[in-house]
């Protein structure tokens, strides 16, 4: 396996050298919290205590490094986490941050509710639009671009190439949650960004059996002040302590494997879930970057290997049909997060989204968002069909 090797033999092999004493082919889960010193200080291969490192770890955070093509990767205890992480890493009280109009309700209450009262300023700007974002920055201020593409829950697209250059002309970061594509299916650092955000209880993990996030740090910032971001970062995943541990971190990796043969079948099923939504009478609009009248699309066709498994769309006969329609499937589980091999499907306004009602990030009512899984596409039409059909 080399630096060349391509994303799936990347995704299998990167960090995952067949173990050193006994030739496992998976790295062990090193369920350790210390490690024995060889004389004060004599540390084997480098361990000392399990958040400052531990193998398990280790071997995720080269993994995601190789995938995103970074500088060096970092694992986390969650998305959320990670994102903090990064923000007090990078940040200080009195710094300006902008967001994201349409955005993770937790990513959002972490800028609104935790780190504006720690000093951090953010104004809020649609990313789709890079002349909305060029004018929420304030000149001397503004250290970071916060993006999300796809967004979520309504699938916006964000030009990654071009708030990269307006980040930068203006002495800020430009920092990609890729959670929604994946590192299968986008590449931010390649495209200018400078960090990548993960949470990894979503696509990487994939199975729904974990929470986690990561974070990979680009090969040369250049931003001024903060061309040291990896040594920040490492500093603070130390000092803050929300690491990943050992099991969790075994279990990310072993998601990682199969993250590209599923990422295409999520595509796979998203695309024939799409045809049938578009052609539904029930439905008012069908939100996915890979319809052609999508205002992203072409955006998205750039940036994008494909256009991911994750859906929203609108219900002609209002909130209360949507509320009813998640209700009443079967096959798609109830349920928030997404990501997993299982279909799941929610009310973006009552549950994910809850946490920014009232606010400029409040979601559409009668949406509902769909987490399109790898089970075979015509049950999951069916499935969805009988409910639409019956309440639309
Ligand atoms: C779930 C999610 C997060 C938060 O990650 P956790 O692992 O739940 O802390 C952040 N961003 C996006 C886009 C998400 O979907």
């Amino acid at each position: 396996m080399s630096d060349e090797s391509g994303f799936a033999t990347r995704a299998i092999h990167a960090g995952q050298e067949a173990d050193a004493t006994t030739g496992a082919v998976v790295p062990p889960i090193y369920q350790v919290s210390t490690y024995k010193q060889d004389g004060i200080g004599g540390f084997r291969s480098g361990y000392e205590y399990s958040r400052s490192a531990n193998p398990t770890r280790t071997a995720l955070e080269e993994c995601f490094a190789s995938l995103e093509r970074g500088e060096r990767g970092f694992a986390f205890a969650s998305g959320l986490a990670g994102q903090d992480t990064v923000l007090r890493a990078l940040l200080q009280p009195g710094d300006h941050v902008v967001v994201p109009s349409d955005a993770y309700g937790g990513t959002y209450r972490l800028f609104n509710k935790v780190l504006r009262p720690w000093g951090l300023e953010h104004s809020i700007a649609r990313i789709a639009d890079v002349d909305a974002v060029r004018a929420a920055i304030r000149p001397g201020r503004t250290r970071m671009v916060w993006v999300e593409t796809p967004t979520n829950p309504l699938l916006g697209i964000a030009d990654i190439e071009a708030l990269a250059a307006v980040a930068h002309d203006a002495g800020a970061l430009l920092v990609v949650d890729n959670t929604f594509a994946s590192a299968y299916l986008q590449q931010p650092l390649a495209l200018g960004a400078d960090i990548v955000t993960h949470s990894t209880t979503k696509y990487s993990g994939g199975h729904s059996d974990v929470v986690g996030g990561a974070v990979v740090v680009g090969r040369d910032i250049t931003v001024p002040g903060l061309e040291d971001a990896v040594d920040r970062v490492a500093f603070h995943q130390n000092s803050m302590g929300a690491v990943a541990g050992p099991f969790d971190s075994w279990l990310v990796l072993r998601g990682l494997k199969t993250l590209a043969v599923r990422m295409e079948k999520h595509c796979d099923n998203a695309e024939r879930v799409v045809d049938f939504l578009v052609g539904h009478p029930a439905v008012s609009a069908v939100h996915y970057p890979g319809l052609p009248d999508h205002p992203g699309h072409q955006v998205a066709a750039r940036q994008m290997r494909r256009f991911g498994g994750m859906i929203s769309f609108q219900l002609r006969a209002g909130e209360d049909v949507a509320v009813k329609v998640c209700a009443e499937t079967s096959l798609w589980t109830l349920g928030e997060s997404l990501g997993g091999v299982e279909s799941l499907i929610e009310h973006p306004a009552r549950m994910t989204h809850a946490s920014v009602a009232g606010t400029e990030l409040e979601v559409p009512a009668d949406l509902v968002r769909l987490s399109v899984g790898i089970e075979d596409a015509d049950d999951l039409v069916a499935d969805l069909g009988q409910a639409l059909d019956r309440l639309g």
